[in-house]
C-alpha cells in the first residue's frame, strides 16, 4: 500500500475507535426478520426499516422467483440503452397509481433518487431551502447540483417563511426549491406539509418531499403527502423501495413532464444499470399489496402503539414521535452505548444513535417495530427494557 494511504487510514480509523465512533458491523445469519440470528444467538430485532415485514413475505418471494425464471437475474444494460424491461414499465405505472401522480421513475436506490432528481433540475443559478435534519442523500444531492443551499431550522415554519421570502425577493436565483424529509428518521416527527405548501406556493417555490420513512406507514400506506391530501401541491415525491416496501430501489413520482425530463437527463438513470427483474417484480407485488389492503399497515401501527405505551408506562422518555419510529432517549453518549449493549446481552437488538448523528446529549436507542413482530416478542422486549432500565438507573 502507498505510505500516504496507509498513514491516512491508520490515523483516521484509530481516531474513530478512540472516540467510540467506530461501528462494528454485525453479520446476520439468515433473513432480516422480526427475529435475527447473530453468531448463533437469536435476538428480537428492533433495528430494521422493514416496517411491514415484506422483506421475507412469501408472495414477494414467489413473485421474484417467477420473474427470475421468465426474465433472468440481471437487466443487462442501463435503461436508456436496452435495460428497460416490461417489468420496469409495469412497476412505474404501479408506483404512479400508488402515489396519485401522472407518472413515476424507478432508480436503483433511494439514495440514487436524490443524486438524480435534484441535480437534474437545479443548478448554480438556483437556491435550495433544506431542512437541517434532512437525510444525507438529500444533502449530497443538493451539493451535486451546485445550487445555493440555505439551511432551514428543523420544521421551523417562521424560519422557512423568512428565508423563503428573502430568497425569492432577492432576485438572485432563477428557481427556488424547498426540500424536506416526509418523516424524520431520528425522532419520528412528520414534516408540516400543509404549512409548507401555504408558505411555498404563493412564492412559486417548488416542493420536494423525500418520504422514505413515510411510505407504507403514513396515509394508510400511501405516504405522508397523501396523508395530508397534497398530491397536487408537491412537485417531487421521492420514496425508497427498501424500507416498508421491503426490497431495494427508489422512485420519484410527479408530473409526466418531470418524469420525461428525469428519463432524459438524470445521470443514475442514464449511467447505472437498472433494477434486476426479481427485485422489480417483488416491488410491484409489494406496492399492489399495499394498495389492495391496509392490513399490514394497521398491524404495524397496532404494534407500534403497543410498544410505545409499554415503554412510556415503564417511565422511559420516548420523545415526540408521530410515527412507529420510537426513540428511547437516554442522553449521555456513553450511557446510551452501554444501555444498547445491555439490551443486546439480554436478546434485544436495538442500536444506539449518538452524536454526531443526533445532537450532543440526546443519545438514544431507536426502536423500529414492524408488522411482523408478535405481541409475545414485544412483551419480551419490554420485559428486558424494564430490567436493563432499572439496572442502569434510566427508570425507577
Ligand atoms: C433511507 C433513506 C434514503 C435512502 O434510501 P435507500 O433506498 O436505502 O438508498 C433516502 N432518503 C431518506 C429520507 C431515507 O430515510
Amino acid at each position: 500500500m502507498v505510505q500516504k494511504l496507509n498513514d491516512f487510514l491508520e490515523e483516521n480509523i484509530n481516531y474513530l475507535k478512540d472516540n467510540g465512533l467506530y461501528n462494528e458491523i454485525d453479520s446476520i445469519e439468515g433473513a432480516n426478520g422480526p427475529e435475527i440470528a447473530i453468531k448463533g444467538k437469536t435476538y428480537i430485532n428492533l433495528s430494521s426499516n422493514n416496517y411491514l415485514g415484506l422483506a421475507t413475505d412469501e408472495d414477494l418471494k414467489t413473485a421474484a422467483k417467477n420473474a427470475i425464471d421468465s426474465h433472468g437475474v440481471g437487466a443487462g444494460a442501463v435503461r436508456s440503452i436496452n435495460g428497460t424491461l416490461d417489468l420496469h414499465d409495469e412497476l412505474e405505472q404501479t408506483l404512479a397509481e400508488f402515489k396519485g401522480t401522472e407518472a413515476a421513475i424507478a432508480y436503483q436506490s433511494g439514495f440514487n433518487c436524490n443524486m438524480a432528481a435534484i441535480s437534474a433540475v437545479m443548478n448554480k443559478n438556483d437556491a435550495i431551502l433544506s431542512d437541517e435534519l434532512n437525510h444525507a442523500s438529500i444533502i449530497d444531492g443538493c451539493r451535486l447540483s451546485k445550487a445555493k443551499i440555505i439551511r432551514v431550522n428543523h420544521s421551523d415554519m417562521d424560519d422557512l417563511r423568512q428565508k423563503a421570502k428573502e430568497a425569492v425577493e432577492s432576485g438572485q436565483y432563477n428557481k427556488v426549491m424547498y426540500i424536506t424529509d416526509g418523516v424524520f428518521s431520528m425522532d419520528g416527527d412528520v414534516a408540516k406539509l400543509p404549512e409548507i405548501v401555504e408558505i411555498c406556493e404563493p412564492l412559486g417555490i417548488m416542493i420536494y418531499v423525500d418520504d422514505a420513512h413515510g411510505s407504507g406507514v403514513m396515509g394508510k400506506g400511501a405516504g405522508t403527502v397523501k396523508h395530508f391530501g397534497l398530491q397536487d401541491k408537491v412537485d417531487f415525491q421521492i420514496g425508497t423501495l427498501s424500507k416498508a416496501i421491503g426490497v431495494v430501489g427508489g422512485y420519484v413520482a410527479g408530473s409526466q413532464q418531470l418524469i420525461d425530463w428525469l428519463k432524459a437527463q438524470s445521470r443514475p438513470f442514464l449511467f447505472s444499470t437498472s433494477l434486476a427483474p426479481g427485485d422489480t417484480k417483488a416491488i410491484t407485488e409489494a406496492v399492489k399489496k399495499l394498495m389492495a389492503s391496509t392490513e399490514l399497515h394497521d398491524q404495524l401501527w397496532d404494534n407500534a402503539n403497543y410498544l410505545k405505551d409499554g415503554l412510556k408506562n415503564l417511565g422511559f422518555n420516548i420523545g415526540e414521535s408521530e410515527t412507529p419510529i420510537t426513540p428511547v432517549i437516554i442522553g449521555d453518549e456513553k450511557k446510551t452505548q452501554e444501555f444498547s449493549k445491555r439490551l443486546m446481552d439480554e436478546g434485544v437488538y436495538v442500536k444506539s444513535i449518538v452524536f454526531p448523528t443526533v445532537p450532543r446529549g440526546t443519545g438514544r436507542v431507536r426502536n423500529m417495530p414492524t408488522a411482523a413482530h408478535t405481541k409475545e416478542m414485544l412483551d419480551q422486549a419490554l420485559e428486558v427494557y424494564e430490567r436493563v432500565g432499572k439496572e442502569l438507573n434510566v427508570i425507577e
